[in-house]
């Protein structure tokens, strides 16, 4: 026998020798533009927080006021006693938002993915997924116990052929904003395929929902699909609502079926009623201020002018996500470095995060950007990748 710890410094070593090694830094800031982080300012174009919620007096306001009502713990799962009257509101608000008949909590997106993937799908059935999905729906795909096949990154011929050759009971699964390469899903004619084929479409639409679309309502409202072409909807909260958790919307039945299946929803603790406080009042301030979606949308089409001037290798990309292609590990590592040293924050996606030879930039915005920063961040880079 051989304890599995005997191998992990050789591992460990490989990682740094490949370029692929994974360290933390310490922010000391609240989240925003500018971050606090080793007694430096930086500004912050790596985060989720698209709409700059996370930071907002009331949602903060609404948490602190959350916990002074219900406390901190949530005190047990959703089933025994943990479903509180802010949980519910919250629910009730995201179904109409979303125009879905009704939604489900859970305490993180990546639960909510695995969740539902196995409450649906189990042996003898076949999950389709986008090679660039999630590792979250990824993960689902493959603990389900499904027959799991992947399909070419949004390529509706490849998946509409790999369905014509499978029998039995199915399931298509993408990303709505595919979240390191910040293109969209084809939706439209995955939903029309899902039609024709008798399937079921899920779309996890993380770091769609409050960004695209007129009204934030995400890739649906973008492609103008009702609950009955995307029958499974996943949201998450922890990016453009500036909290945590996510949620599942669609049919009383799919809800129903999930509250008596899903074992990530089933076996674990409700998310602190304070949080669900909070994201009631990041989603008022989300539908409300449609400025932040106008504002993020023209500093991102400034980036992408500027990019484009500078020769940079942009991706076909529209959304507050505007990853630059690099390639080598080491030079997206290195280059990210330069950035740090002028004061830009910037995030340096690597395998297995992103596929062999497509380590990249990974731009994001938000919509408390000003364009002076976005200019000063692409002069930086202009230096930074010539160097
Ligand atoms: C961030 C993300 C998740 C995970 O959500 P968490 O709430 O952070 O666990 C799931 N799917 C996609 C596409 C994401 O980008």
């Amino acid at each position: 026998m051989i304890g599995i710890e005997s191998g992990l410094d050789a591992e460990l070593e490989r990682l740094a020798r490949e370029d692929l090694y994974r360290t933390r830094r310490v922010v000391e800031s609240a989240q925003g533009v500018e971050l606090q982080c080793g007694g430096r300012k930086l500004i912050n174009f790596c985060g989720n927080d698209y709409l700059g919620l996370a930071n907002h007096p009331a949602v903060v306001k609404a948490f602190q006021d959350g916990a002074a009502r219900y406390g901190v713990g949530s005190g047990s799962a959703h089933l025994i006693c943990g479903h509180g009257s802010a949980h519910h509101a919250l629910e009730e608000e995201l179904a109409e938002f979303t125009g879905r008949d009704r939604a489900l909590l859970f305490s993180t997106g990546y639960m909510a993915n695995i969740g539902v993937i196995s409450a649906l799908t189990g042996k003898g059935d076949t999950v389709f997924e986008d090679r660039l999905n999630h590792a979250s729906l990824l993960d689902g795909g493959l603990l389900s116990g499904a027959r799991f096949k992947r399909y070419r990154h949004a390529d509706a011929d490849g998946l509409l052929d790999s369905l014509n050759r499978t029998e039995g009971r199915s399931m298509i699964v993408t990303d709505g904003v595919f979240s390191m390469d910040g293109d969209l899903a084809p939706l439209d004619v995955l939903s029309q395929i899902a039609k024709d084929q008798d399937t079921c479409l899920m779309v996890d639409d993380a770091h769609g929902l409050g960004v695209i679309g007129d009204k934030g309502r995400g890739i649906v409202e973008h492609f103008g699909l009702t609950q009955q072409q995307v029958p499974i909807l996943v949201g998450t909260l922890g990016k453009a609502f500036g909290t945590f958790g996510a949620f599942v919307a669609g049919s009383e039945t799919l809800i129903e079926t999930l509250i008596q299946k899903a074992r990530t929803y089933i076996y674990t603790t409700a998310l602190p009623p304070a949080v669900a406080e909070a994201t009631r009042a990041a989603l008022n301030i989300l539908i409300e201020d449609q400025w932040r979606r106008e504002n993020l949308n023209d500093l991102v089409r400034r980036f992408r002018r500027g990019a484009e001037q500078l020769g940079f290798p942009l991706m076909p990309s529209n959304s507050a996500i505007q990853p630059i292609l690099i390639g080598d590990s080491r030079r997206a590592v290195e280059i990210g470095k330069r950035l740090l040293d002028d004061g830009f924050w910037v995030g340096a996606i690597r395998p297995p995060t992103v596929p062999q030879g497509s380590a990249r930039l990974r731009v994001t915005f938000s919509a408390l950007h000003d364009e002076q920063q976005v200019d000063r961040l692409l002069e930086s880079l202009a230096k930074s990748i010539s160097q």
